[in-house]
């Protein structure tokens, strides 16, 4: 079995259930979402979306919205004022470019304000199924500890996974990835002791191997 086979069924056999912690139901609300979830985890953007969404949920709700009113509901996730700013702006633009509808693939995406490559490719292919890998912390620091790939940046490491291992860019494996790096190979005190892909791994050889 490749190495990367062996990789991705220890992560289904950690995490059998793919699928995202953050909470929508539209496209235009899984934008939103993820932008509020830069710097900040899925469980507390579900605390305020769960209140947010009820009023506020299409790009002519949140167009319309004072960034200051905004920001007050937004407050507790972090970077409030970017945020707020950046999800007006962008609302705007879906309504003035694109007719209010979100546009379908990462690279418009990406021109909205707020919208960088990984909350791009995040969207793309968790709502429009395109083979696109949105590259965060976790995604970022677990593929270069197994040494699947070797870069310096989130956007290199997607080029980089996307060139060679295209067949593991789908939802499941970016969810699983993603559950992998949050709950068992975290940025701190990583779950070493019992993982199988430790043989692999360039973290565990340069850290704890002794
Ligand atoms: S051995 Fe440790 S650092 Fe390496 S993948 Fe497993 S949990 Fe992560």
């Amino acid at each position: 079995m490749s190495k990367i086979e062996e990789c991705f069924n220890y992560f289904e056999k950690l995490f059998p259930e793919a699928k995202t912690e953050l909470n929508f139901s539209t496209p235009f609300e899984t934008l939103v979402a993820v932008i509020l979830s830069a710097q900040c985890t899925d469980k507390r953007v579900n605390e305020v979306t769960k209140v947010l969404f009820k009023k506020y949920n299409t790009p002519k709700d949140f167009a319309k919205l004072e960034q200051e009113d905004l920001e007050k509901m937004i407050f507790s996730l972090g970077f409030y004022h970017n945020k707020a700013k950046n999800i007006i702006k962008m609302s705007k633009q879906v309504l003035e470019d694109y007719g209010g509808e979100l546009p379908k693939t990462a690279e418009e995406l990406e021109k909205l304000a707020g919208v960088g490559k990984k909350t791009a490719n995040v969207v793309a292919s968790i709502i429009f199924d395109e083979k696109v890998l949105g590259v965060d912390t976790h995604i970022f620091r677990v593929l270069n500890r197994l040494g699947l790939v070797d870069e310096t940046t989130p956007n290199k490491t997607a080029d980089s996974f996307m060139k060679k291992y295209p067949n593991y860019v789908n939802h499941d494996a970016h969810y699983r990835m993603v559950l992998f790096g949050r709950y068992h190979c975290t940025a701190r005190n990583p779950k070493c002791d019992g993982c199988e892909l430790k043989k692999f791994c360039k973290f565990f050889k340069e850290n704890k191997e002794r």
